[in-house]
C-alpha cells in the first residue's frame, strides 16, 4: 500500500516507531501529485521542494521524534497566510499577494511539526459551494470528474479524497469545510466560533469564519484540533478556554448521548439516496440503543436569506480594503484615485464576489439597513435561541450535511439561488457559532458519497466528536 493512503495518525505512528521517516512520507506524497493532480487540480502551489528539503532535515535531525505531527505535511487553504508564500484566495485581486507572516494555526502546527505541503484552491475568498468561482479554474471530484468537489473549500477536500494530501485545512462560514467534505467522502469540523484563531485568515464574514480540518478519519480531525485550538491575542474573539484532548473520549463513542433529529428542517427537498441513507442511520442508531429525539429548529428555515444578508453584509465591509492602494491588483493607466478604485475592483474581483459586495452594501444602506440588516440579526437570534432549547434536551444533533450529492459542473453556477440552497443544512450552525462535522455515511444510486452531519453545543467539540468516531465505527 502507498503511504499516501494513509491517515495523519497512522502516519505519524509509523514515523515515530522508525518504519519510515517524514521525507519518505514526503518523497511518497510528492509523487502521488505528479501522478493525480493533473486531473484533480486540488492544488494553486505544491511545494515540493520546501517539503522535501524541510523533511530531510527533519529525518537528519531526529527532530521529529518528539514532534506531535512528526514532520507530516498538510495542505492548506489558499485563503490561509503563510509566510513567503502567496495568498491567492482564489482572486485575481490578490494572484501576487505574498504574505510576510503565518496565519496562527500555520505557526501552531510548524511548532509541533507539522510541514505545509502546498495551498488548495477555493471558490474566491471562499464565496461558493463548487470550488467553480476560483479565479484559477476549477477542481474536480475525485469520485467523478465531471462532479463538483463542493466549496468553498473544494481544493482540500479534493486533495484529501484523491490522496494527495494526508490533512488539509479549510475554512467554514456557512458550510464551506462540511459540503466540500460531504461531496468528497471526508471528514471535516468546523469549530465553535471563537475556538480557533482567525488570526492570517483572510476575512469573509468575520462573524462566521472558522478554520478547520479536513481528514480522512474522526480521530485525525481530533488530533489535529488539539493542536489548533485555544486563545490567541491576536484575534479578540478567541475565547480563553481549556482545550480538552480531543482524542481521549473518542472511544466511548456514543454511549449515554441523546442524538436530536430536526426534522421539520430535514422532511423537504431532500435527494431520494440522502432521504434513504439518512432516515437508515436514524434507524440504526435506535437499534443500537442510543436515544433519539425529535426536535424542532423552526427558526432555521430562514437561515439561508439571513446569512446570505448578514455574510454579504460583512463581505462588502471586509472587501472594501482591496482598492488597489496598498495590496492587490492594481489596475495600470488610471489618471484619477476614482477610477484607480473602480478599475482595480472591477478588475481583480470575479462576478460572485462582485454580486456579493452589491448585496451586501444594499442591505446595509441607509434606508433598506431596518429592513434586511437589522432584521437578519433578529432571524439570527432567533436561530440561536432554538438551539439552546434544544440543546436542553440532547447534546448532539445529527441531520444530511447537504440535500443533494455533488451535482454536476454548470448545474448550478448559472443560478445562484440553487448555488446558495445547497447550504440549507450547514448554515444554521454557522449562524449559531455551534461546532459541527461531516463524516461519510454512505454513497448515492450515482455511487457519490454522503455525509452526516453533526452540531454540538457550545465549546463541546469532545461530545460531538467521540459520537462522530462512535458513528464512523458503526457506518464503518
Ligand atoms: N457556500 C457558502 C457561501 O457561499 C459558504 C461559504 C463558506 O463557508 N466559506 O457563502
Amino acid at each position: 500500500m502507498r503511504l499516501n493512503q494513509l491517515g495523519l495518525k497512522e502516519l505519524v505512528t509509523m514515523i515515530k516507531s522508525g518504519d519510515v521517516s517524514p521525507h519518505d512520507v514526503a518523497s511518497d506524497l510528492f509523487s502521488a501529485v505528479d501522478e493525480i493532480e493533473p486531473r484533480i487540480r486540488a492544488y494553486l502551489e505544491f511545494y515540493a521542494e520546501d517539503m522535501l528539503a524541510e523533511t530531510r532535515r527533519m529525518s537528519e535531525s531526529g527532530s521529529f521524534k518528539t514532534a506531535r505531527f512528526a514532520g507530516v505535511p498538510i495542505a492548506v487553504k489558499d485563503n490561509i497566510v503563510t509566510r513567503g508564500k502567496r495568498s491567492t484566495c482564489g482572486s485575481r485581486m490578490l494572484a501576487a499577494y505574498v504574505s510576510p507572516y503565518d496565519a496562527t494555526v500555520i505557526e501552531r502546527l510548524r511548532s509541533e511539526g507539522a510541514v505545509v505541503a502546498g495551498k488548495t484552491n477555493l471558490d474566491e475568498f471562499g464565496m461558493g459551494s463548487s470550488t467553480e468561482n476560483s479565479a484559477f479554474g476549477p477542481t474536480r471530484n475525485p469520485w467523478n470528474l465531471d462532479h463538483v468537489p463542493g466549496g468553498s473549500s473544494g481544493g482540500s477536500a479534493a486533495a484529501v479524497a484523491a490522496g494527495i494530501a494526508v490533512a488539509a485545512l479549510g475554512s467554514d462560514t456557512g458550510g464551506s469545510i462540511r459540503q466540500p467534505a460531504s461531496f468528497c467522502g471526508v471528514v471535516g469540523v468546523k469549530p465553535t466560533y471563537g475556538r480557533v484563531s482567525r488570526y492570517g485568515l483572510v476575512a469573509f464574514a468575520s462573524s462566521f469564519d472558522q478554520i478547520g480540518p479536513i481528514t480522512k478519519n474522526v480521530a485525525d480531525a481530533a488530533f489535529l484540533m488539539s493542536a489548533m485550538c485555544g486563545k490567541d491575542r491576536r484575534d479578540a474573539t478567541t475565547v480563553d478556554l481549556d482545550v480538552p484532548d480531543f482524542e481521549a473520549s473518542l472511544d466511548k463513542g456514543c454511549d449515554g448521548l441523546r442524538v436530536g433529529i430536526p426534522w421539520d428542517l430535514v422532511e423537504s427537498g431532500l435527494d431520494h439516496s440522502i432521504d434513504v441513507n439518512f432516515t437508515s442511520i436514524v434507524e440504526r442508531l435506535e437499534r443500537a440503543g442510543i436515544t433519539v429525539i425529535d426536535v424542532a429548529l423552526p427558526a432555521s428555515r430562514e437561515a439561508v436569506v439571513c446569512y446570505y444578508t448578514l455574510a454579504n453584509a460583512e463581505a462588502s465591509s471586509n472587501l472594501a480594503r482591496y482598492d488597489g492602494v496598498r495590496y492587490g491588483h492594481r489596475a495600470g493607466g488610471c489618471d484619477d484615485i476614482a477610477t484607480l478604485y473602480t478599475r482595480s475592483r472591477d478588475e481583480g474581483f470575479g462576478e460572485e464576489v462582485k454580486r456579493r459586495i452589491l448585496l451586501g452594501t444594499y442591505v446595509l444602506s441607509a434606508g433598506y439597513y431596518d429592513a434586511y440588516y437589522l432584521q437578519a440579526q433578529k432571524v439570527r437570534s432567533l436561530v440561536i435561541d432554538d438551539f439552546k432549547k434544544v440543546f436542553e434536551k440532547c447534546d448532539v444533533l445529527a441531520l444530511p450535511t447537504t440535500p443533494t450529492p455533488a451535482f454536476r459542473f454548470g448545474e448550478k453556477s448559472g443560478d445562484p439561488l440553487a448555488m446558495y440552497l445547497s447550504d440549507v443544512f450547514t448554515i444554521p450552525a454557522n449562524l449559531a457559532g455551534l461546532p459541527a462535522l461531516s463524516l461519510p455515511c454512505g454513497v448515492s444510486d450515482e455511487g457519490l458519497p454522503l455525509g452526516l452531519q453533526l452540531v454540538g453545543k457550545a465549546f463541546d467539540e469532545a461530545t460531538m466528536l467521540r459520537c462522530g468516531a462512535g458513528l464512523e465505527r458503526m457506518i464503518d
